[in-house]
């Protein structure tokens, strides 16, 4: 708890009632940190329960990351109840399907104002309070689909290259006045977001032979990651995305048929 120097610090997690934001939220607080739990979904304010049973300290707030005066108001909470914020966990997101020629222009604007401005929002408005105090950090969810396009999946990828390149520019502006901004990149982890697709026969084992880490993701994975890149241990790192996909990026290569390669077939 000590080397990870995250005792007492405020942290918001965006999103953090279900899923990987819920993963990050637990892992926060597992390393000492104050969390506020945000999430427009009520049934979110278990995990803040969760984290006081085990004796952490945590609020839960309703709160839209596509409406200013929701993350207005929950950042004038959380600083009345748990002080500022030095730490910010951009991570509700979405998903949605639709082909770019037919979708309708709705689901474009709505996964923009959810997956990119969203972020955005939330780095003003607790981004710009760090930087007057000097201090802060802000780790952003992306997704690996940021460098591959992920098709038929309407603004997704184009979302999360723009949440890259979002990030970089805060690190380069934000930097100078103490701020950090970093990316994590998972690849395929089993949420209530995707659960619809693991429910489908065949899907969990077949996307499992792909990793080759030969296992689906899961939320600890990803905020073990968040906490190491929001913490002083990475106080020299801005800019920068690391991927969490048990090394899924890396297999093109490896499905391309090439007789006489082949290795000894793994499980
Ligand atoms: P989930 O849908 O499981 O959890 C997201 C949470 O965010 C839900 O509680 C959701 O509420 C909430 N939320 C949605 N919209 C808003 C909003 N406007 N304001 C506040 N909260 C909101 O998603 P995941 O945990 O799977 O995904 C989290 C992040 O990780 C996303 O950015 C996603 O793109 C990214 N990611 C996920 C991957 C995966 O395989 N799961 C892979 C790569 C990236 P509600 O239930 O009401 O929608």
């Amino acid at each position: 708890m000590n080397w990870i120097g995250l005792d007492g610090r405020v942290a918001v997690v965006t999103g953090g009632g279900a899923g990987i934001g819920r993963g990050i939220a637990l892992g926060l607080a597992a390393v000492g940190a104050n969390v506020a739990v945000l999430d427009r979904d009520e049934a979110g304010s278990s995990v803040a329960d969760e984290i006081r049973s085990r004796k952490g300290r945590a609020v839960f707030i309703a709160c839209d990351v596509t409406s200013d005066a929701s993350v207005e108001a929950a950042a004038a909470r959380i600083t009345a109840d748990l002080g500022p914020a030095s730490i910010l966990v951009n991570n509700a997101g979405t998903m949605r399907a639709g082909a770019l020629d037919t979708m309708p222009m709705a689901d474009w604007d709505a996964i923009l104002a959810l997956n990119l401005t969203g972020y955005f929002r939330c780095a003003r408005v607790f981004g710009v309070p760090m930087l007057a105090r000097g201090q802060g950090a802000i780790v952003h969810v992306g997704s690996i689909s940021a460098s591959f396009p992920q098709s038929f999946s309407g603004a997704y990828s184009v979302t999360k290259a723009a949440v890259a390149m979002l990030s970089q520019q805060l690190s380069t502006e934000w930097g100078p006045r103490g701020v950090r901004s970093n990316v994590v990149s998972p690849g395929m982890i089993r949420t209530p977001m995707t659960e619809a697709i693991y429910a489908a026969p065949g899907v969990h084992e077949t996307r499992r032979s792909l990793v080759p880490r030969r296992r689906i993701g899961v939320p600890e994975d990803i905020a073990d990651t968040v906490v190491f890149l929001a913490s002083e241990r990475a106080d020299y790192i801005t800019g920068q995305e690391i991927i969490v996909d048990g090394g899924l990026m890396r297999t093109l290569m490896s499905v391309i048929p090439r007789p006489g390669f082949e290795g000894t077939p793994t499980a």
